[in-house]
């Protein structure tokens, strides 16, 4: 994210932030004190705003970007070019720095840019306008639009034997998915300081949304087996779909946040490596690579690592 002088905003910037902040005011944040506005700007030049919902299971948490983009879209409004977002805690000072949407909300905005074909601003902003920061989608979640020809591939020689073995594991995990609904098997391997390798796989819902990914999957195993220490994740998928076994897929955005937030806990910059089922087309590249300006535990200000294991 660049950050530019609040003079260098278009009027319509301007007023896409002042929704955002003005936003803050209606979050439904219980548990966490934080609240987070989001306005989306629409090609016509329609504004949405909205806030984040918690829960007390906090996983049906919904963001403030969603929200926006959920609100947009319930008005009959998909042609989404800006999303504006602003955040501020009710237990600590003042936000200094803008930081990125999370992980979760970069997979929702970039469906959106998807939708609108258009590569979504995101303008981050400090409550009081003091530090803006602006990007798009494409750069906040780097590789999901990705041709060969543009990500460095690996051959499969230069892997060393923790990296294919960890391929191994993920590639065999792709057997177990359920997915009765895509057809599209994704197996995941979280590799952890001392060597020990977890494997999962896709497990989907009919309630599409309550699906979980194979790569979070792999690290609640870990976790679950007291190994928070992850160094490594690698990630092969294969659909039943012949044509599209050639793809190598990187982790979703969600899944992003979920390495990110195990990063911090181990602090290590995981490695994640993509690989289809042959090995042939294999990307390495590190979670900040991948999840660039995160939001993470230090914007809560928590200290993860004191919780280690
Ligand atoms: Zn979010
Ligand atoms: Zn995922």
């Amino acid at each position: 994210m660049k950050n530019i002088s609040s003079e260098n905003l278009s009027a319509a910037q301007h007023s896409l932030i002042e929704a955002a902040i003005a936003a803050t005011d209606t979050a439904y944040v219980p548990y966490s004190g934080y609240h987070v506005g989001a306005a989306v700007l629409t090609r016509s030049g329609s504004v949405f705003a909205a806030s984040n919902v918690e829960n007390v299971a906090y996983g049906p948490t919904v963001c403030a970007e969603r929200m926006a983009i959920g609100k947009a879209n319930a008005s009959g409004a998909r042609d989404i070019v800006a999303i504006a977002i602003s955040s501020r805690s009710d237990k600590f000072e003042k936000t200094k720095i803008a930081c990125g949407p999370c992980g979760s909300c970069r997979q929702v905005i970039y469906e959106m840019s998807q939708v609108s074909g258009y590569n979504i601003d995101v303008i981050g902003s400090t409550i009081d306008k003091s530090n803006i920061a602006v990007s798009t989608i494409e750069d906040l979640l780097p590789l999901r639009k990705k041709t060969y020809a543009s990500v460095n591939l690996i051959s499969s020689e230069k892997l060393n034997s923790d990296q294919h073995s960890l391929i191994e594991a993920a590639i065999d995990a792709t057997d177990t998915a359920y997915n009765p609904y895509s057809g599209y098997h994704v197996g995941a391997a979280v590799l952890t300081r001392s060597g020990s390798v977890f494997a999962a796989s896709n497990v989907e819902n009919a309630a599409y949304g309550s699906t979980i990914c194979a790569e979070q999957m792999a690290i609640g195993k870990a976790n679950a087996s007291g190994a928070r220490d992850i160094v490594a994740i690698a990630i092969s998928t294969r659909s039943d779909d012949q044509e599209k076994n050639e793809i190598t897929s990187d982790p979703c955005g969600t899944c992003r946040q979920a390495i990110y937030e195990m990063a911090q806990v181990s602090e290590c910059n995981i490695e994640v490596i993509m690989s289809d089922k042959n090995k042939r087309n294999v990307i390495v590249k590190s979670i900040e690579q991948l999840l660039p300006y995160a939001f993470g535990p230090s914007q809560l200000h928590i200290d993860v690592v004191k919780g280690n294991l």
